[in-house]
């Protein structure tokens, strides 16, 4: 088989975690190469977002900011060309603040910091299978246009969000139990433009019970809905009574919900986002046959889900429909097995760890609850269900161990698939850069001092020093 190249580092995968990795990693001095199926980077952020939230939760409930990192260097470059929203002011940042970057200029930023940092690209390659030296992962097949080859490397990433190359690698994992829970529900998102925001304002500001105390009074104060979004206090609105009524005509399917969030475009421009309108119940994405039936399920949903919008939502009776993306976004999936796997516990009692590579105050998911919770009725606010929070408005540390496999050596796990137990996902955008960034730079070290990630556990000093170097914030917080 032909040899594309010879790599410290092989990155698999270029959504979020996966860049992010690359650039850590090629900024720590290795010579890296990040492959992606698709032509273009960014996965669930902009190929097949963009979420609304993009960023949230850069702190935790006490104000304390426990994110940074390429997250917050990405939003900076972002906001000084007016693509990113400022951070919210200080008296606002908490659990529920949201920093908004333009999620497609991220993706056309990220192109640029990969050429900076000399990361090597393949794109429109498929990673299909590893190459092994006994328990030791050193290549990864993929086919692309000019055949099958195989790019070898000292240490792998694996950054895919569905962790297929780490299966096939040998990593062991587990799934949901669908006997006992539902799976939490991959979506397909769809924009709409041409708002009346004025009617939408006039519409919320006649619906306390849809916003929080501090919300609701700010937009009695505020001429817009916008301005809530722009400040960084707003994220999402539901629409609880016309999705009932709706459902009621029967112009909506049952598993939908006309609630939407906000995506941030250029020049403060804001857009609607529905992100949870068009949901495939309990739909295994791991499962190629279910998968190709969820996705024409979704689409047949939002199809229907448009028009009710069109139809229920005030301001909306002249909007138009802009864009779908180009694929289901899946939530749950494997769960992998790493010498750490994190669990609920580190979540509600903030624990920190001596080897953090990365802080999160992300409440912890799970399973059908939460999406299923926008059902009939369901409004986005009022039923956002948690299963785990950090006690006291805290955060929580993601260890090293987490981003190591079990029994494959010379691997790293990174973004959606760092080792948590099946009870919840590891879901947004940042923790997912930041888990990659923290990958880049381990995997880095061990391409230069010989070591697999797993020796690598016994000593991550330097590992953090370089990560706080790059601007993560590893303690100090709560
Ligand atoms: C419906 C939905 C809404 C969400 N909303 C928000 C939100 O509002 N805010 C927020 O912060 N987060 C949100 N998230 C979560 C967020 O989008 C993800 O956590 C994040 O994008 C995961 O990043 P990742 O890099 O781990 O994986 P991905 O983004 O999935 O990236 C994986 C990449 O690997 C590539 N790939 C896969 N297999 C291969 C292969 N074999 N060979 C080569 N390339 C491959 C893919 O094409 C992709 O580019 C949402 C997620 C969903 C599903």
């Amino acid at each position: 088989m032909q040899i594309y190249g010879n790599y410290d580092v092989v990155v698999v995968g270029g959504g979020v975690s996966g860049c992010a990795a690359a650039i850590a990693a090629a900024r720590v001095g290795a010579k890296v190469i990040l492959i992606e199926r698709f032509g273009t980077l960014g996965g669930m952020m902009n190929v097949v977002g963009p979420p609304g939230w993009a960023f949230a939760h850069l702190w935790n409930g006490r104000g304390e900011q426990i994110i940074g990192g390429l997250v917050e260097e990405t939003h900076h470059r972002l906001e000084a060309q007016g693509l990113a929203l400022p951070f919210p002011a200080a008296e606002d940042c908490g659990e529920d603040t949201y920093a908004f970057v333009d999620p497609d200029w991220w993706g056309l930023l990220i192109f640029e910091m990969i050429r900076e940092n000399h990361v090597n690209l393949l794109l429109h390659s498929l990673a299909v299978d590893v190459l092994k030296d006994g328990d030791r992962i050193c290549g990864v097949t993929v086919e692309n246009t000019s055949g099958r080859m195989a790019v070898m490397g000292k240490v792998i990433i694996e950054a895919t969000g569905e962790g297929d190359i780490a299966v096939r690698a040998g990593v062991p994992y587990s799934k949901v139990d669908r006997t006992k829970e539902e799976l939490d529900p991959p979506s397909i998102t769809f924009h709409m433009d041409g708002v009346d925001w004025d009617k939408v304002t006039a519409y919320f500001k006649a619906r306390p019970d849809q916003f929080n105390k501090k919300q609701y009074d700010r937009l009695m104060k505020s001429d817009s809905i916008l301005d809530l979004v722009r400040a960084g206090v707003l994220g999402a609105v539901g629409y609880a009574e016309l999705t009932q009524k709706a459902l009621d005509n029967g112009d909506l399917h049952p598993y939908g919900d006309l609630g939407h969030f906000f995506t941030h475009r250029e020049g403060g421009h804001v857009q609607p986002v529905f992100q949870h309108s068009a949901q495939v119940k309990d739909c295994d994405t791991t499962d190629i046959t279910e998968w190709t039936a969820g996705e024409a399920e979704s689409r047949r949903q939002a199809a229907i889900a448009i028009r009710a919008v069109r139809k229920y939502l005030p301001g909306y009776e002249n909007s138009y429909f802009t864009r779908l993306t180009s694929s289901m976004r899946t939530r749950e999936g494997r769960h992998m097995a790493g010498d750490y796997q994190m669990q609920g516990p580190d979540v509600t009692e903030c624990r920190k760890f001596p080897d953090v590579v990365a802080k999160c105050m992300m409440l912890a998911n799970s399973g059908g609850p939460f999406h299923s919770a926008l059902t009939p009725g369901g409004s986005l606010n009022q039923n956002y269900q948690v299963r785990y929070a950090p006690k006291d408005g805290g955060s929580y540390d993601i260890p090293y161990r987490s981003l190591v496999p079990k029994q494959v050596e010379g691997m790293l796990l990174a973004g959606k698939l760092i080792s948590v137990s099946e009870d919840f996902n590891r879901d947004l955008l940042p923790e997912n850069i930041i888990s990659g960034q923290a990958a880049g730079v381990a995997a880095a070290l061990c391409a230069r001092d010989g070591d697999t990630p797993r020796e690598l556990e016994k000593d991550v000093k330097e590992l953090q020093a370089i990560l706080v170097k790059q601007g993560a914030i590893l303690t100090g917080t709560h």
